[in-house]
């Protein structure tokens, strides 16, 4: 051992991650927004007319950048972003008359060495892909899924459903907001991804967990996935991050 070794601690992990974001093939404005930071990954989808969804979505994303990502804080530290999130979008759409209405979904993970942090509103999606199997981290606040859970529709009608963009909760809209939170372990070998609708909407869960499996680079893996989602549809903006835990270096 060299006395020069630097006194970093050595990570056994470390965090590899891709981030894109794309109008679709038939949408001309862009309303989602996404944050990638060292441990705080977030996805946010836009809602309301004439660019008002690029407002909120940004608000929301901009509100939740400062978070801490101290380990013990972090559940609570991203609830209270999100509430402070809640109560900007909302004052900002009464405020002017063009914003009114506005909204946005919001979905954010922070990741330590060995758990992640889930904190979720609206019908953006938050997956853990382990060992083949993808398994999704966050519940739609949609009408679609509502169903879904008192069993009148199947996930694939509800993916197909022609009202299934109507959300029952949004970040800005309603008085009070509730959120999601839940915390995972997370491993080497684990990739968490995170996205809008336009990926959801278009690609089947067995088609995401099949590109997942087939292509191990990050970069490549977000771009297959918007690839697939515009050549099914692309009705809609499609934004994904694929975060890879990965072998650290000393
Ligand atoms: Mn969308």
């Amino acid at each position: 051992v060299s006395p020069e070794r630097p006194k970093r601690a050595r990570r056994p992990t470390r965090i590899e991650v891709a981030a894109q974001t794309d109008v679709g093939s038939v949408r001309s404005q862009n309303e989602d927004s996404f944050l990638v930071g060292d441990q705080l990954f977030a996805v946010a989808d836009g809602m309301g007319g004439h660019a008002a969804g690029e407002v909120a979505s940004a608000l929301a994303l901009k509100t939740l950048a400062g978070v801490s990502v101290d380990k013990a804080g972090a559940v609570e530290g991203l609830l209270e972003r999100f509430r402070e999130a809640h109560r900007r979008i909302r004052e900002r759409g009464e405020a002017e008359d063009r914003l009114r209405g506005m909204g946005t979904t919001l979905t954010a993970i922070i990741a330590d060495d060995e758990q992640a942090h889930v904190v979720h509103i609206g019908d953006s999606r938050a997956y853990r892909y382990r060992d083949g199997v993808l398994e999704q981290l966050t519940t739609d606040d949609s009408l679609v899924q509502f169903l879904v859970g008192k069993g009148r529709l199947s996930p694939e009608e509800a993916r197909k459903h022609p009202s299934r963009s109507i959300l029952t909760r949004a970040l800005g809209v309603g008085t009070e907001a509730e959120f999601q939170a839940v915390t995972l372990d997370i491993q080497l070998g684990d990739r968490l991804v995170l996205c809008t609708d336009g990926l959801s909407t278009f690609v089947s869960r067995d088609q995401i967990e099949s590109i997942l499996h087939r292509i191990p680079d990050p970069r490549a893996a977000c771009d297959a996935l918007i690839r697939r989602a515009n050549e099914v549809g692309g009705d809609d903006n499609i934004t994904v991050i694929v975060a890879d835990i990965v072998r650290g270096s000393g």
